[in-house]
Formats: C-alpha cells, sequence, structure tokens
C-alpha cells in the first residue's frame, strides 16, 4: 500500500429539512410514521399538474454554495434526468446537471483531519427532487411516496482526498455546516445524509496533477454512513492495491459502479460503466429559468449564521477556553447551543465548560443520548454551577449532585436540599468546630509551629469529619491557620 496513493471523490447528498414543504410541491416536508401521507398529485406525476419551486429551498442551496467558496449561477433553471424505476412516478428526475446550471460550482472547504488542514476542491453543489423510498420484503416491494420531492442537495467533489480518515472528517464538516446553519439536522440514521464514495489509486512516485496517471475510478453507490465510508474506502483501496501487487490490476479492476455490502464487508459488482445509462438530460420546460439578483445573494450571505468554527474561536479568544476543549465543545451544535444557553443564564464560561466536557458529554456517550434528552436542562446546570460559587456546596460534593442528576433526573438543587448537603459556610459554626480540634490535637499545634506546616492537611480532615464533609474547606484551612497563630 505504501507504494501507492489513494484518490477519493465523494458525492454526498444530504436532504433539507428546514423548509417546510418540498422541493416542486406544496406536500409537507417532514418525516411522517404514515407512509403515503405527505403527497400532493405533483408527487405522483397525475397528468396536468406542475412543479413550483420552492424559494427557501433554493435560498438554502445557495447559501450552502457561498459557505463552500462556490460560484453561485447568473440564472438557475432546472434539468431532467430520464429512467424508469418505481420509486420515480415521473419518469425523471428534476435535477441540475450541466454546467452552470448547479447552486455552486469551482468552489472549496478547508477541514481538519488529524491536527492538519486539508483543503478539497468542490466540483459542484446542486439541488434536485429525492426519490420515493422502496421497502423490500420478501415477496413484494412496498413503495413510500412522503420521500418523492423531498429537496435534496448534491455536492460532489474533486478526487482530492487521500484516505479514509480524510473523507469521514470532510463528511463531518459538512454534516456540522448543514446543522449549524439549519439546512439540515443531517441525520443519517434518518437516511438523510447518503454519499456515493469514488476510489482509485495511483503510482506514489507519479505526479497527481496529470490526470493520465490516475488510476481507474470505482464508485460505491448509496453509503448509508460514515462508518459505511470509512470501511467502504479502506476495503476498495486495499483490494485495488493487491490487485496491482499480484498483477491482475488490468484485468481486474475495471470501472464499474459498486455497491457496499455492510453486513459482509466487502464491495460488489453493480453495473460496469459500459453499460452506462444514457439519461437524456435536457432542460425542464415546466419551471422558467430565473435571474438571480447580487441584491437577493447579498441577502443570503447576511443570514449566514454562526458556524461551528465562528463559535470555537469565539470560545478560545473570549472565554479562555482551550482549544481541545473548544473543539469538543462545537463538534455537535447542540451542545454548543446547551453551553451557549448556560452563559447566557450568567454561568461562568470555564465552569460550565468543565461540567459539560467533563461529566455530561461522558454521560451521553455511555448511554447513546443527545443532549436535549436529559433532564438536566441548562437552567439546573447554572444552579449547580451557582451553588458551588456561594459555597453552598463543595466542587467534589457537585460532581456527585450531578451525577445524581444525571440518572435519577432530579433538580440539582432538590438534591442538595433533600440530602441536607448545604456545605458550612457561615465562620461562627466553623469556627467552634476548629477550636474544638485544636483542643483535642495539641500535638499538632505544637508540630505546625515547628515548621510541619502540611499538619494542617490532617486538621482539615479532622474539621471535615465532624462536619461529615460539609464544612468549606477553604474557609477551614485558612481559619486552622489563623487560631494557631493566635495560640
Ligand atoms: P458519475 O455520474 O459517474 O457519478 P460524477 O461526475 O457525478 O460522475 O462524479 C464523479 C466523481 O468521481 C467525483 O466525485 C470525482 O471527484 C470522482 N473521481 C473522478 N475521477 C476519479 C479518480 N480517478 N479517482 C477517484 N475519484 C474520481
Ligand atoms: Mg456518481
Amino acid at each position: 500500500m505504501d507504494n501507492y496513493r489513494a484518490m477519493i471523490g465523494l458525492e454526498m447528498h444530504c436532504e433539507i429539512s428546514e423548509t417546510n414543504t418540498k422541493v416542486f410541491s406544496s406536500a409537507t416536508n417532514s418525516y411522517s410514521e404514515l407512509p403515503n401521507s405527505n403527497i400532493r398529485p405533483v408527487d405522483m406525476a397525475f397528468p396536468g399538474t406542475l412543479p413550483v419551486v420552492n424559494k427557501k429551498a433554493v435560498e438554502m442551496a445557495l447559501m450552502a454554495s457561498m459557505i463552500l467558496n462556490c460560484k453561485q449561477p447568473e440564472y438557475i433553471y432546472f434539468e431532467r434526468k430520464n429512467y424508469y424505476y418505481p420509486d420515480l412516478p415521473k419518469g425523471f428526475q428534476i435535477t441540475q446537471e450541466t454546467k452552470p446550471a448547479p447552486m455552486g460550482i469551482y468552489g472549496y472547504l478547508e477541514y481538519e483531519c488529524n491536527g492538519e488542514t486539508k483543503k478539497v476542491r468542490i466540483n459542484n453543489l446542486h439541488l434536485e427532487e429525492d426519490a420515493a423510498a422502496s421497502e423490500h420484503l420478501s415477496s413484494t416491494t412496498l413503495i413510500n411516496y412522503n420521500r418523492a420531492g423531498v429537496p435534496l442537495l448534491e455536492l460532489v467533489t474533486e478526487p482530492d482526498i487521500n484516505s479514509a480518515d480524510e473523507a469521514v472528517a470532510f463528511l463531518e464538516t459538512m454534516r456540522s455546516i448543514y446543522q449549524y446553519t439549519g439546512i439540515s439536522e443531517a441525520d443519517s440514521k434518518k437516511g438523510q445524509i447518503r454519499c456515493d464514495v469514488n476510489v482509485s489509486i495511483m503510482d506514489k512516485d507519479k505526479d497527481p496533477s496529470d490526470p493520465n496517471n490516475w488510476g481507474t475510478r470505482v464508485e460505491i453507490k448509496n453509503v448509508n454512513s460514515f462508518g459505511g465510508v470509512r470501511d467502504a474506502i479502506n476495503y476498495e483501496i486495499e483490494r485495488q492495491c493487491d490487485a496491482k501487487e499480484d498483477g491482475t490490476y488490468d484485468t481486474v479492476i475495471e470501472q464499474e459502479t459498486r455497491r457496499w455490502d455492510e453486513e459482509k464487508g466487502i464491495t460488489v459488482h453493480m453495473r460496469s460503466k459500459v453499460d452506462a445509462i444514457d439519461y437524456r438530460y435536457f432542460v425542464e420546460p415546466n419551471i422558467p429559468k430565473y435571474k438571480v439578483s447580487d441584491s437577493w445573494l447579498e441577502k443570503i450571505k447576511a443570514n449566514i449564521p454562526e458556524l461551528a468554527n465562528d463559535r470555537k474561536e469565539k470560545y478560545i479568544n473570549n472565554l479562555g477556553i482551550s482549544e481541545y476543549d473548544a473543539k469538543i465543545l462545537v463538534k455537535e451544535k447542540s451542545v454548543s447551543d446547551y453551553y451557549e444557553e448556560t452563559l447566557k443564564l450568567g454561568a461562568n464560561p470555564k465552569s460550565s465548560c468543565n461540567w459539560i466536557t467533563s461529566v455530561i458529554l461522558g454521560h451521553l456517550n455511555k448511554f447513546y443520548l443527545d443532549i436535549n434528552d436529559i433532564y438536566l436542562k441548562p437552567k439546573m446546570l447554572v444552579d449547580l454551577i451557582k451553588m458551588v460559587e456561594d459555597g453552598t456546596i463543595s466542587s467534589k460534593q457537585a460532581k456527585e449532585v450531578l451525577y445524581e442528576s444525571l440518572t435519577e433526573n432530579k433538580e440539582p438543587t432538590k438534591i442538595v436540599e433533600e440530602k441536607g448537603m448545604k456545605q458550612i459556610g457561615d465562620t461562627d459554626s466553623i469556627n467552634k468546630i476548629v477550636n474544638e480540634v485544636l483542643e483535642e490535637q495539641p500535638n499538632s499545634i505544637e508540630q505546625y509551629k515547628g515548621g510541619r506546616t502540611n499538619i494542617v492537611d490532617f486538621l482539615v480532615g479532622q474539621v471535615m469529619k465532624k462536619t461529615r464533609g460539609q464544612a468549606n474547606p477553604a474557609i477551614t484551612r485558612n481559619m486552622i491557620i489563623e487560631e494557631i497563630e493566635k495560640r
């Protein structure tokens, strides 16, 4: 494998979930338990029905195009991709194929992979309609047309990606962009993200900028999870490298479309590019060409919200959060939103960050939860932080309370109250106990005066014992020293 360079190009499909209706019809654009309930006549291709372009979907596509540093089109129009399949009632898909029709061309995106900044060129980004979903049962196939006409963004990269790690890092960055802009929930479990993966290898010592040196491209269709993308790429690179090594590359590796078999962990032949389908593209005559004005583009640009990177920089530069923690906080938008909510409610940024990254995320990972699923709302975390700050409980106690709150679904303030956990913070009560302890431990005073100052730890421990851990340790420590010095 060391003698070869892998070249990977991705075609990433993402369903737009932001719009209320489908891309060319007024049917509801949302997931429904009830099959074939979100449908309008146009989705079923009834005669006489006409598509109407969803403006919001176009705006979302143009926003993504800007974030991907693409060139936006002067005119928007659509094209028909003709093929027959039961999940496609019209017998064609409305899409955008020919340059310069797409929503964006000639872009690029920088992303981070294993601590290094990588750059991938974007060939194009286009808007199209999703097909219906087929469910294959043992003796029959059922079709759910709820998905027919759901707005779909397809992004095509140049083959600038060189490993499975890079491909996954790129996809994660894109998912974050889709989530932070609100374009899509981008949840691959809901099938909102699907990928075609193109893989080839070439000799490492040859110049990759010359396409004559490239190897044969194999396309793997419809890989539905990021883990699948990683495994499919690694499998395919190995298959192609092995063929080079045993001299069968020219006969075995052909330009073909393969399928990822998730269960077996292998790619399988689907069809050869030689029998490629002729889609007979032509301009969709029922949707007029639409001129894109500069002022419209400017308005869309002004509406691009803060993205993960912006928030990360803000946390590092304005809040003093470490780069390591800032990255963790922004990885999932829901976590970053939660964090921001605690700040709005007056939490100390560092304390809030610490509790979230150490205890809360640990809990989420352990039980496969989303931060929105937990009982502990931002306000409750802020209450907890404030109880530590005003000395009601120690941070050690706070940790206990937080764990209990997460596992028992109880408010931190309630737990503290019920357990009588309140830390003793008033100096008079502590003073009384400190003096009791000093009376009982005359030797310790001698030792302290003789230079063994760490005996104070022992004395703090004695006070804690008497108060069952409820004395404020900082106040106790200072008071012990003060009292000894008086004697
Ligand atoms: P198709 O219709 O065959 O899928 P597309 O133009 O839609 O063609 O997609 C081509 C994809 O293949 C792009 O992502 C591109 O980067 C990738 N690609 C092209 N050449 C190579 C290659 N030699 N190795 C890997 N990927 C490649
Ligand atoms: Mg393709």
